[in-house]
């Protein structure tokens, strides 16, 4: 066992130094900006909006009420897994009709909590790090979630985003992984992702062959047998070791 590891490191650092990586692709939620706060946020403004125009509805589905209805609805259509905007919008009309009221509203207080959710506040390294990370290297956005970087002033960052929900698969699965090498037309080894999920982002892009970086901002522990290439607690960290080695931009 300790053999093979030793040996699976040493594949790896060979892999790592022989070849240059040419364009970073990034997780958005918990690597850019912190998600909860922002979440909780937006179902506030989304209960305050129903409680003057849908009143039935925001008595019937308070906040906790309307989480275990989305989480049902999410559950009885598997087919929206990737789609969190689909499932919103769906527990909306759901919960509108259910108590009462007309569905038809459900795309304008669906815009309320969008209009919230992509007002973020990002973590104190992430705008430094996308300016040194974009300096050399090409950057594109690879998410799970419905953020719009236009809305939120990024999206000059990023070459693209490749979102979920207009892919039709979800990180872990490789494809998304191997579709963004294919839109920045390189290998998945010329790839580095870098993400703060184990499972979605470092073992999802471990699987399709991309170098991956474990973006570890509360200090927790590494649990799974297959480890990121590096750990780190801020972009600038990861600047700062990219720095350190070979890299090229390749032509766009
Ligand atoms: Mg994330």
């Amino acid at each position: 066992m300790v053999l093979a590891q030793s040996a699976h490191e040493l594949r790896d650092t060979w892999r790592m130094n022989s070849s240059p990586i040419r364009a970073i692709t990034l997780d958005l939620d918990d690597t850019l900006w912190p998600i909860w706060p922002v979440i909780e946020r937006a179902e506030q403004a989304l209960h305050e909006w129903l409680l003057r125009h849908c009143p039935r509805t925001a008595e019937r589905f308070p906040i906790v009420e309307m989480r275990a209805l989305r989480a049902s609805v999410a559950d009885a259509h598997p087919h929206l897994t990737h789609d969190y905007c689909a499932q919103r919008t769906l527990s909306l009309q759901q919960a509108m009709r259910a108590s009462g009221e007309d569905p038809a509203g459900a795309s304008e207080a669906f815009e309320v909590f969008m209009a919230e959710r992509n007002r973020v506040d990002l973590y104190p390294d992430a705008l430094d790090g996308l300016h040194r990370l974009g300096a050399q290297h090409r950057l594109a956005a690879l998410t799970n979630g419905n953020a719009d970087l236009q809305r939120i002033g990024l999206a000059t960052h990023f070459e693209f985003a490749l979102g979920a929900r207009e892919f039709g698969r979800a990180k872990p699965d490789p494809s998304i992984f191997l579709a963004a090498c294919a839109r920045l037309d390189l290998a998945p080894h010329e790839v580095l992702h870098v993400g703060d999920d184990p499972e979605l982002d470092v073992l999802g892009a471990r699987a399709a062959g991309l170098h991956c970086a474990w973006i570890n901002r509360r200090d927790e522990q590494w649990t799974h047998e297959c480890a990121p290439d590096i750990t780190i607690t801020s972009l600038l960290q990861l600047a700062d070791w990219l720095d350190s080695r070979p890299t090229a931009k390749s032509p766009t």
